[in-house]
């Protein structure tokens, strides 16, 4: 039995994370101020007398030192995202990701606990070189339009994490996720699966931003959540940065259509400005694709849910959500 720290672990990957170590027979510490995750999402994961929540931020020096002292591996999940966040609150999102990502490795640091810091294809920017590799240079916009905030934090994080591991000898791994969907994650902060997910089922119009031909490649958590625990458990990762991503890509338009087809809804599609869905000159990313050569290299482990089975779960969860009259 192992003790991992998972920062975020109440939020929508980590809590689907804690699960999957709890089943594995681990320990598991959570730490999680709750901003943007919520304590029911670790009902199922509560049943079990090896999970131990504790609700604080990563700033927050005892509760990480705690968590770090008695782990084996630390997941670094807690981070500001979603791009209303990020819109809204640009402040906010750079001190959070950067100060966090900063207390949690300085909380590894005395005992070298190996940590894995999650980023995001956020960091590729408008590059137009898709597949994207791991190596490849990014290309971000202008200070000025305040969405590349976000990936400017994540750059930063990573930078810290790989310059962590070489200065201070604290094994690190950076991941990028590659537009997470499943379960547990919400619309509020923009996400388009959920949003399109609960828009369907109200029977309302599915918002398509833009021309809709902008593509993404959607993943399941439960494949991110098998990448990271072999991540986690292979010393070959340390010190380098993984994609983590479905290679399939779907474009904006055609992911609306095919969400209302699974949602067995009358909805129609409604397109809206960029302008008029974000702020004046907002920059959408028009492609956006994982090579995911390395991680399968390095851990055998492919994809293994599509996006149609991966969106008829998460409509489910949808669904039960809206029941229970909760907000998504
Ligand atoms: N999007 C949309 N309608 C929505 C929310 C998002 O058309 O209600 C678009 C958004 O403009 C982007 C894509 O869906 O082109 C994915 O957006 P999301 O915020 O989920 O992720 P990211 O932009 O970070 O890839």
């Amino acid at each position: 039995m192992l003790t991992y720290l998972i920062t975020g672990g109440a939020g929508f990957i980590g809590s689907h994370l804690t699960e999957r170590l709890l089943r594995d027979g681990h320990r598991v510490i959570v730490i999680d101020d709750l901003s943007s995750g919520a304590e029911k999402n670790l009902d199922a994961a509560r049943a079990s007398s090896k999970l131990e929540f504790i609700r604080a931020g990563v700033e927050d020096c005892d509760a990480m030192n705690y968590g770090a002292r008695q782990s084996d591996t630390i997941f670094h999940l807690a981070a500001t995202v979603g791009v209303f966040n990020i819109i809204q609150s640009p402040v906010e999102t750079i001190l959070n990701n950067v100060d966090g990502t900063k207390a949690v490795l300085a909380a590894a640091t005395p005992r070298k606990v190996k940590t894995i810091v999650a980023s995001t294809s956020e960091v590729y920017g408008k590059s137009l070189s898709a597949p994207f590799r791991e190596d490849d240079d990014l290309l971000l916009g202008p200070t000025s339009r305040s969405r590349w905030s976000y990936a400017a934090s994540k750059v930063v994080d990573e930078f810290l994490a790989l310059a962590w591991q070489h200065e201070k000898g604290v094994p690190t791994v950076v991941t990028r996720f590659f537009n997470t969907i499943g379960p547990r994650q919400v619309g509020r902060y923009g996400m388009v699966v959920p949003r399109f997910l609960a828009q369907a089922l109200a029977g309302e119009d599915l918002t398509v931003y833009g021309s809709g031909q902008q593509s993404r490649c959607f993943t399941y958590v439960d494949d991110v959540v098998e990448w990271l625990v072999r991540l986690a458990n292979d010393d070959r990762a340390s010190g380098q940065v993984f994609n983590l991503g479905n290679p399939s890509e779907i474009s904006i338009e055609e992911l609306a259509k095919l969400v209302i087809e699974v949602s067995g809804s009358l909805s129609k599609i409604r397109h809206v400005s960029y302008q008029e869905a974000y702020e004046p000159g907002f920059e959408d990313i028009a492609r956006r694709v994982p090579d995911i050569g390395k991680v399968t290299a390095l851990t055998g482990y492919q994809p293994r849910v599509a996006l149609r089975e991966a969106l008829e779960r998460t409509r489910d969860w949808v669904a039960e959500t809206m029941t229970a009259g909760a907000t998504a």
